[in-house]
């Protein structure tokens, strides 16, 4: 029995809609809450409180006797929003009661069982549609209970706990499959976006034949609409409505295809009407087949009452294509990753990267993931590595500092990377910008970044481009700006700045920005010292109007520094 003790009036709503959801499974205990949870701690196998955890810890305390005997006990905060197993985790259950009591009052489960914290709280937040007993399949993904996994062509999902597996004994199943199954209770199924829908229709077609056609096509060949990933037809019936209107019921995308691409596949059934119409042989079975895949469902037509066929369809399931993000972490700070780099890392099964930076970001991975971890120098192995995963299927993430592309993995992964994977980027936070931010505002006006590492690009190259950037008189933030064996660049290249710029011209330096030994100074062109500047470092040189304003590096939007942009002076001064 689940012990329901509240304190306040909206504690109480809560908790009777959750003895209202849990008849004979879960009891009130009303009075003084002291005694309340002296009773039920003393009668029941859980409690759910609606009550701070503080508050519970205090009351509890005094009760606890060990882990084997205690109730599983779980706290629901005033405002509903969270359901915190607070004790009992996996042998008292809390763990799962969390989800349950989430799923009831539309809370969500806070988990910090060290398996757990970090791994997924439940089915629904793999981000595939699923189906069934979710949460009894969380629920024993959670305790560590054994999950079986009967998995069709996976596609890129997110690294799953080592407990949910192929050899896993059940009693809980977690299929992974387009195929319409029965599912018994803690037997849940995930729906991979593999199928294709290819659709023909004459013009002003009913949305309720267009739509109920693919529907009785795929409940015909035992499949599921929710792994329909898009409708696809030819470009001439971009804008029917029929169409457009089942794509947005399906809440799926609609591609279309030139006619003169359709026309050169080969299907089962070509037809003369919509050559004549459109200008290819087929549009359902070559539109669905334009990507590849396997037809499962050949061309069939409409069967509206009284009329002729107005809509066509076919069904095609594709091969999983694996996906590769690209993702910038920032130039260190956790606060300065982004929560898209984040989900991006939670989404991925493999993860690979510069041992440096896997220990920047590893407890934000799922339990389970697989980690390719190398040292410095091995770049085009890893880019190799990375899409060599994603070729398998994989959801693999290739991890960057700053941003991913600037001198970094983005380039020779994507010089690997063929059409047939996935390629998502996530931008980050650069060196140059977090700098910039911690200097003040030395990038208000055109810049430039340039590496001063000529390991890979030849110094004339270099000197030309930092010449340029001189005589243009635009701002340059020095990347790899010096190292042991290389410390006569930086001093050549502040030379050629020097020939254009005045020595007083603003130089900001900064050392492991965001990073916990952070360091930074403004000096100038006459003044900096390059002993000071290393690897960990960057060096942003002002334009000629750039100023040190009370301490701080300052770029003008433009060329008057006294005018404001919109202000009626800057106007006349114009
Ligand atoms: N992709 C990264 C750059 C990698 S090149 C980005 O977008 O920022 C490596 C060089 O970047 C280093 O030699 C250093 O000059 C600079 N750098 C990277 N992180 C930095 C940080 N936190 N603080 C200062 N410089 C940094």
């Amino acid at each position: 029995m689940i012990g329901l003790i509240s304190a306040t009036a909206a504690g109480a709503v809560a908790r009777d809609r959750l003895a209202a959801a849990w008849p004979g499974r879960a009891v009130v205990y009303d009075g003084p809450v002291r005694e309340a949870v002296r009773r039920a701690f003393a009668e029941c196998e859980q409690l759910v409180c609606f009550l701070a955890t503080g508050a519970v810890v205090r009351l509890v305390a005094p009760l606890l006797v060990d882990k084997a005997a205690d109730p599983g006990i779980v706290c629901v905060d005033e405002a509903g929003r969270h359901a915190v197993a607070l004790l009992g985790g996996h042998g008292g259950g809390a763990n799962a009661l969390a989800v349950d009591v989430g799923e009831v009052l539309g809370a969500a489960p806070v988990v910090t069982t060290a398996t757990d914290a970090v791994g997924i709280a439940g089915l629904d937040m793999l981000g595939l549609p699923v189906e069934g007993d979710v949460a009894g399949v969380s629920r024993a993904m959670l305790d560590g209970a054994p999950v079986a996994l009967r998995a069709d062509a996976a596609g890129p999902l997110p690294a799953l706990p080592p407990n949910v597996s192929p050899d896993g004994a059940g009693p809980a199943v977690l299929y992974i499959t387009d195929r319409i199954i029965e599912l018994a209770s803690q037997e849940a199924v995930l729906r991979p976006a593999s199928l294709a829908v290819g659709v023909g229709a004459s013009k002003d077609a009913p949305e309720d034949e267009v739509l109920g056609l693919i529907r009785d096509a795929l409940a015909g060949a035992g499949l599921s609409p929710l792994s329909v990933a898009e409708l696809v037809t030819v470009d001439a019936k971009a804008g029917e409505p029929g169409i457009v209107a089942a794509a947005a019921r399906l809440g799926v995308p609609l591609r279309t295809y030139p006619a003169a691409e359709l026309a050169r596949i080969e299907v089962p059934h070509p037809s003369d009407a919509p050559l004549a119409a459109v200008g290819t042989p087929s549009v359902a079975e070559a539109a669905a087949l334009a990507a590849g895949g396997e037809l499962l469902v050949p061309k069939r037509k409409s069967q509206p009452e009284g009329r002729a066929a107005m809509a066509t369809c076919a069904v095609v399931r594709r091969a999983p294509r694996g996906r590769l993000a690209v993702v910038g972490l920032g130039p260190g700070a956790r606060d300065l990753l982004t929560p898209r780099a984040r989900d991006e890392l939670r989404r991925a099964s493999v993860l690979v990267g510069l041992d440096q930076y896997v220990d920047q970001i590893r407890d934000l991975l799922r339990p389970g993931t697989t980690v390719l971890e190398s040292g410095l120098g091995a770049e085009e192995e890893r880019a190799r590595t990375a899409v060599a995963e994603a070729r398998k299927g994989h959801a693999v993430a290739l991890i960057g500092s700053g941003d991913a592309g600037v001198y970094a993995m983005a380039s020779p992964a994507l010089a690997e990377a063929g059409a047939d994977i996935d390629v998502v980027g996530v931008p980050g936070v650069t060196a140059a910008l977090a700098a910039a931010a911690i200097l003040g505002a030395p990038l208000g006006h055109d810049h430039v970044s340039i590496s001063l590492s000529d390991l890979h690009t030849p110094w004339e190259v270099i000197e030309r481009r930092v010449r340029a950037a001189a005589e243009a008189d635009i701002i340059v933030t020095f990347y790899n700006p010096r190292s042991r064996g290389r410390d006569w660049q930086l001093p050549k290249a502040l030379s050629i700045l020097a020939g254009h710029r005045e020595p007083a011209t603003p130089v900001g330096v900064v050392r492991n920005a965001s990073r916990p030994d952070e360091s930074s100074r403004v000096t100038s062109l006459a003044e900096l010292d390059p002993e000071t500047v290393d690897m960990m470092t960057v060096v942003t040189v002002g334009n000629t109007a750039t100023r040190e304003i009370a301490g701080r590096m300052v770029t003008p939007r433009g060329y008057r520094w006294q005018s404001a942009p919109d202000s009626p002076a800057g106007e006349s001064a114009r």
